[in-house]
């Protein structure tokens, strides 16, 4: 077998605990790959060949003396926001290109215990701040099913290493939208769990109200064994929450009789809607139905004011977090400066880009005394309202559907001018982490010119389950995620 890195998690794992191939064989084919494409898509900042080797050597020898489990030597990558102990973690952002974190973030050392190995950190929008990768500081990502267009953001090297294969499995993040929307452009399978589910201890902070961490896998049953792996309570992270964490590994294929599956009527008159996505997403209605789900009319009246409160909230807390850059304590330093206060302004002019200053001084304002009630506040009460509208919504179905970008992957460059318009490719996914909800996104269709389409599946708090169940009965009955991009 000379494609092992075509192999989903779920067939590695077979075929390492039966002894038909060892991890050393499946990381050296997943290395290679990335070594012939790399520079065709840009999705790896940081290749590890040498610990990736060791750590499989050391898998195989786990696996041998039978105490392996489903993701013992298994090549994932991890999105460059989450630290990793000696290994550099940029963001993507000149202010942390030489940062080389002391410790593991939680998730990695979860990873790390259950055996995977970490082929390397990918790329993102700088500070995960965008919906294309076009923000990241050092290169853009391209999409593998077409290179001239974008792979989604702000997880794009995350979505593309596994849909181009160039690992098994993913890490990304997830403040707006940053693991579903490149997981849809680029017709792989992505979880945002619910706010409090994964431990965010080791994750760069972007907006902490917001961020989530979460798996992109070649189908959701990768997804549900990372989860399994992700999942838990951990004190290091005041906002984790202590509370059972199910077998999410355990999806059987009995239907969907009983789902109730809610279809917000608002998505639907949502501006800017590309005629192919709302065509797949309908006929995915369909697909669900036909497995037994019943289809319920529902409304989130607050959806409109959705990607305000966002860009406000957002913002703010990014501005408070970013505070921390000032070349004192981590990362790049401007040795022009000639005293304290003009080496913080050189450190932070040179250091970030153009969209996270942005955002910094958007936030700065916003929190500014006298503006504060009327922005953050006022973006709090609405985040509120948005989490009753889902509240409500949820007393008549089990899941919501709806679209996961409004449109196919766009053409690099084509938004770049005008981040209004960029903002707004955000409208379907921003809801979910105001409201602190699960979300997946699994690909559902092409579009007239063979780019993905992705459905998105959010579900009630803590019920990953529930919507990875719906996603893998989806999976069952189409094709859409054995497709491959022609790279
Ligand atoms: N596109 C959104 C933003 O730019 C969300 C990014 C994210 O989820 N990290 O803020």
């Amino acid at each position: 077998m000379d494609q092992l890195h075509q192999l989903t998690i779920t067939q590695a794992y077979s075929l390492l605990r039966s002894k038909e191939i060892t991890s050393r064989e499946l990381t050296r084919s997943v290395l290679d790959r990335i070594a012939r494409i790399n520079s065709k898509v840009n999705a790896f900042i940081t290749i590890c060949e040498d610990s990736a080797m060791a750590r499989a050597a050391m898998a195989d020898e786990r696996i041998q003396s039978g105490n392996g489990g489903p993701l013992t030597g298994i090549p994932i990558s991890v999105k460059d926001v989450l630290c990793t102990r000696g290994i550099r973690t940029t963001c993507a952002s000149k202010i942390l290109e030489d940062f080389v974190p002391p410790y593991d973030a939680a998730v990695v050392e979860k990873l790390n215990n259950a055996g995977t190995v970490m082929v390397g950190k990918v790329n993102m929008d700088e500070f995960a701040m965008g919906s294309s990768n076009e923000n990241s500081g050092f290169m853009i990502t391209k999409n593998p099913w077409d290179v001239s267009r974008i792979p989604g953001g702000s997880s794009g090297g995350s979505a593309v290493s596994v849909s181009a294969d160039m690992c098994l499995g993913s890490i990304g993040s997830d403040t707006g939208g940053s693991i579903r929307q490149p997981a849809s452009h680029c017709s792989v399978a992505g979880l945002k769990p619910t706010y409090g589910r994964v431990s965010r201890y080791g994750l760069v902070a972007f907006a902490s109200s917001l961020d989530q961490i979460g798996p992109i896998g070649k189908c959701v049953s990768d997804c549900a064994i990372l989860m399994n792996a992700l999942a838990g309570y951990d004190p290091k992270d005041s906002t984790s929450v202590n509370i059972p964490v199910p077998d999410y590994s355990d999806l059987p294929e009995n239907g969907l009789k009983g789902v109730k599956i809610g279809i917000p009527k608002e998505y639907e008159a949502a501006e800017g809607l590309a005629p192919d996505v709302s065509a797949a997403v309908d006929r995915a209605v369909v697909t669900l139905e036909k497995l037994g789900a019943e289809k319920v009319s529902v409304s989130l009246p607050h959806t409109r004011y959705a990607v305000a409160a966002y860009y406000v909230i957002a913002p703010s807390e990014a501005s408070s977090n970013l505070a921390r850059y000032d070349g004192v304590k981590y990362g790049f330093r401007d040795p022009a400066a000639e005293n304290l206060i003009g080496m913080y302004k050189q450190t932070r002019s040179n250091g970030f880009g153009k969209e996270v200053k942005r955002r910094i001084i958007i936030g700065t304002y916003c929190l500014s005394a006298g503006y504060y009630d009327a922005y953050y506040g006022k973006a709090s009460q609405v985040r509120t309202m948005i989490m009753e509208d889902f509240k409500r919504a949820f007393t008549h179905c089990d899941a919501i559907l709806s679209p996961v970008a409004p449109e196919p992957p766009f053409r690099i460059g084509e938004k770049t001018d005008d981040p209004l318009t960029m903002y707004l490719s955000d409208i379907f996914t921003l809801s979910a982490n105001l409201a602190g909800i699960p979300g997946i996104s699994i690909p559902c269709g092409f579009s007239g010119d063979g780019l993905p389409i992705g459905l998105q599946i959010m579900g009630k708090h803590f019920d990953e389950h529930g919507i990875l169940k719906i996603a893998s009965e989806f999976e069952r009955a189409t094709d859409f995620n054995t497709k491959k991009p022609d790279i």
